[in-house]
C-alpha cells in the first residue's frame, strides 16, 4: 500500500480537527526534524512518508485531537527564548508569563537593586520563570542567587533537569509557598494557580496538573497566602510580582495595598490584559 505524502498526511490531520501549525510541528517531530524546518515541509509536499513515520504521526495527531497539549506530546516548550522540557508533571509555560519575567528583569536592572540580587520563584513548575531570569542575568554577566520553590517533588525533578540541561546554577526547595524557605529576597516572582475551582475553562486544561491551576472559589486562595507570607522574606525595597487571571488585577492590587505594599501596580500582557500585579515592600520588619 502506498504511504501518504507529507501534504496528504497534513490534510488528514486537519480532518481530525488539528490546527495546521500543530499538525506541521507534529509531522516535523515524527520526522525527527527541528521545529524551524517548516520550510522543509513545504518544499517536500510530495515526499512519501515511510510506513513507520506515517503510523507514528497518526498516533501523535490522535493524542493532540483529544486535547493533550502539543508541548507534552513533543516533550518541550519554548519560553523566553529557552527550550524547556515539559511533561504532564508540570504546567505548560505560557507566553503570558513572559510579561512577569520581563517585569522582573526591568526591576533587577533598576537603580537600587543590589549588584548580586537574590531572587525567588514560587511555584516554579518546569522552572520557566527562575530559568528565564537566571539565563538573562547570566547573558548580562550578572551574578545572582536564584531559588526555585515548588510543593510538588515531581515538578522539582522537571525544573532541576531543565536547569542541568541549560547549565544554570540555582537552588531548589520543596515547600508549600514560603513555609520552608529561609532568608530575604530582593524579588519574589510567582505564577501561582489562580483559576476559580468551578471555572469551566478547567475542562479544557484537564491534561495539566489541577493543583497548578485551580485555587479555591474565587481563584485567589494561593495569591492571598503568598501576599500574606512574602513580606517576611523580602529585603527592604524588595518586590513581589504575581501573575493572575484576566479579571483579578483589581482584587490583587487591593490585597497588596492592604498588606502594606507600596507602588502597587499592574502590567499588561501582549494581548493587552492586566496579567501581573506587584508592589514594593519598604517596612524593615514584617
Ligand atoms: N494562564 C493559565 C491559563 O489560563 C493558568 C495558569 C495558572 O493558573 N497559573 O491557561
Amino acid at each position: 500500500m502506498n504511504q501518504p505524502t507529507c501534504a496528504q498526511a497534513l490534510a488528514t490531520a486537519q480532518t481530525l480537527g488539528l490546527e495546521r501549525l500543530d499538525s506541521q510541528l507534529l509531522l516535523l517531530h515524527a520526522l525527527g526534524k527541528p521545529f524551524d524546518a517548516r520550510a522543509w515541509l513545504l518544499a517536500h509536499d510530495t515526499d512519501e512518508l515511510t510506513e513507520e513515520i506515517a503510523r507514528h504521526f497518526r498516533a501523535l495527531c490522535l493524542r493532540r485531537a483529544t486535547g493533550e497539549p502539543l508541548a507534552y506530546i513533543v516533550g518541550s516548550k519554548e519560553f523566553f527564548g529557552l527550550e524547556l522540557q515539559v511533561d504532564s508533571r508540570v504546567l505548560v509555560p505560557r507566553p503570558d508569563t513572559e510579561t512577569l519575567v520581563q517585569w522582573s528583569l526591568d526591576l533587577l536592572r533598576a537603580p537600587g537593586m543590589p549588584p548580586t540580587p537574590e531572587i525567588l520563584d514560587l511555584g516554579t513548575g518546569s522552572g520557566a520563570i527562575a530559568l528565564a531570569i537566571a539565563h538573562s542575568l547570566r547573558a548580562a554577566s550578572r551574578q545572582a542567587r536564584v531559588v526555585a520553590v515548588d510543593v510538588s517533588a515531581d515538578a522539582l525533578c522537571v525544573a532541576r533537569e531543565n536547569a542541568r540541561r541549560l547549565g544554570l546554577d540555582m537552588q531548589f526547595i520543596e515547600s508549600r509557598w514560603l513555609e520552608k524557605v529561609s532568608g530575604h529576597f530582593d524579588l519574589i516572582a510567582s505564577n501561582p494557580p489562580y483559576i476559580a475551582s468551578a471555572d469551566p475553562h478547567l475542562i479544557a486544561l484537564q491534561h495539566e496538573p489541577l493543583a497548578a491551576l485551580a485555587a479555591g472559589v474565587d481563584g485567589l486562595d494561593d495569591i492571598r497566602q503568598i501576599i500574606q507570607q512574602a513580606p517576611g522574606h523580602l529585603q527592604p525595597g524588595g518586590w513581589l510580582l504575581l501573575e493572575h487571571g484576566y479579571e483579578q488585577a483589581g482584587a490583587v492590587r487591593d490585597l497588596l495595598a492592604q498588606r502594606g505594599f507600596l507602588q502597587v501596580q499592574s502590567r499588561l500582557d501582549l494581548p493587552g490584559i492586566e496579567r501581573c500585579s506587584g508592589g514594593k515592600w519598604l517596612a524593615s520588619a514584617a
